[in-house]
């Protein structure tokens, strides 16, 4: 429930805040989780606005703690990346997503792209382009059918080789995403210099935008530009019709939220595959 959340999400913020002893304990159990397996992940559909049909989804990561249940990834991540432990779990997720995404293509349903979420601190792990390799070729999906989501917060420390790091993920042939678009800093200047393919408006523009007027404009702006700049854009947080009405009329290409579905885990993906199929 939510308010366990809240609790689960308030243990683990006083964790952060308290002495170093004490986060060795939550490192510790962070790396059992990493070795018992206690990850799962989710995948939320995404819509294809003209078509009405799925057209992808997200993946995103919950921790099964055997004591405290599911963790979510908003209070386990940004520990993660403070330990220095996130490129052992998004590792996991690439591999993970897949590797179920081919499974589903195996089992004869549509070819659709699964979309992973990656912490900045991995784009600066030198590892990352032959991670990525061999999880395409040990799962045998092909690099168009993976998307990788980055926030702008990636640009930060080193611009450069973060940007040389992108044109090599591209050369694999896998598209990049910008995640949360607008929340970051000069937003429109990586529209303008980043080999990107792909903008995701984060749902705090969306949830106003029928609301506020200016909200709307903004967003309608920006979906614009995007596609000036011939960038696929993808709403998040869609919970309403009146948000699909408005972002259909703005052309926004996908749409992703709870109006829709939300995140599922893989079983219950394969009966949304089941049901869309039978439709
Ligand atoms: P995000 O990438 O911006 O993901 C969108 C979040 O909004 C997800 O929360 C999703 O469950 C939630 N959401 C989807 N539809 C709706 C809606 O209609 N209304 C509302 N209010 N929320 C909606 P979630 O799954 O708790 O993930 C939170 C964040 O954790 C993600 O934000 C992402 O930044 C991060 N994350 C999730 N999985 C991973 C992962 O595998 N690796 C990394 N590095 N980060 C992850
Ligand atoms: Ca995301
Ligand atoms: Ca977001
Ligand atoms: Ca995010």
């Amino acid at each position: 429930s939510k308010e366990e959340g809240g609790k689960h999400a308030s243990f683990f913020k006083k964790q952060m805040e308290k002495s170093f002893s004490e986060k060795m304990i939550l490192d510790h159990s962070l790396h059992e989780a990493i070795r018992e397996n206690q990850f799962e992940l989710y995948y939320q559909p995404k819509i294809d606005s003209n078509t009405e049909e799925l057209s992808g989804m997200e993946a995103l990561i919950r921790w099964q703690h055997p004591e405290y249940g599911i963790i979510s990834p908003s209070t386990f991540i940004p520990i993660a990346e403070e330990l220095g432990l996130i490129f052992e779990i998004d590792k996991w997720c690439i591999f993970q997503a897949c590797k179920q995404n081919k499974a589903w293509h195996n089992k004869g349903y549509p070819d659709m792209p699964v979309s992973v979420n990656l912490s900045a601190k991995c784009l600066y792990e030198p590892d990352l382009i032959s991670i990525l390799k061999s999880s395409l070729e040990a799962t045998g999906l092909d690099a168009k059918y993976l998307k990788l989501e980055i926030t702008e917060g990636v640009f930060i420390r080193d611009p450069d080789l973060v940007i040389d790091k992108i044109k090599k993920i591209n050369q694999l042939g896998i598209a990049i995403s910008i995640d949360d678009f607008g929340m970051g800093y000069s937003s429109l200047y990586h529209l303008l210099h980043l080999p990107i393919q792909e903008i995701k408006i984060d749902k705090i523009f969306v949830q106003d935008i029928n609301k506020d007027e200016k909200q709307g404009a903004i967003v309608n702006m920006i979906i614009s530009l995007a596609h000036r700049l011939r960038l696929n854009v993808v709403a998040e947080g869609i919970e309403t019709k009146e948000e699909v009405n408005r972002l259909r009329q703005y052309q926004c290409n996908e749409f992703q939220g709870y109006y829709y579905s939300k995140p599922l885990n893989h079983k219950e993906f394969t009966q949304y595959l089941i049901n869309t199929d039978k439709k």
